[in-house]
């Protein structure tokens, strides 16, 4: 689900999107090479688990698209 090409990635890059924390909350820039939370060790999510709504804000506590809260999700895929 996240393996874009190069190409891709690099268009996208004009709009921020970040990977989040679902544990303690803390986001990094989606360009970060960070996987998993150097706090806890927790898989970031990179978009909603529910509904693939990218993270574009760091500060991102609820899914934007759904209203998920993303400190109860876990990254199933
Ligand atoms: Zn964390
Ligand atoms: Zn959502």
């Amino acid at each position: 689900m996240d393996k874009l090409p190069e190409a891709a990635r690099q268009r996208r890059s004009q709009t921020r999107h970040y990977r989040l924390c679902p544990r303690c909350g803390r986001a990094v820039l989606s360009t970060s090479a960070e996987r998993y939370c150097i706090h806890d060790g927790t898989w970031l999510l990179s978009s909603c688990p529910l509904c693939g709504a990218p993270i574009i804000s760091p500060n991102t506590r609820f899914c934007a698209g759904c209203g998920l809260e993303l400190s109860d999700a876990q990254d199933r895929s």
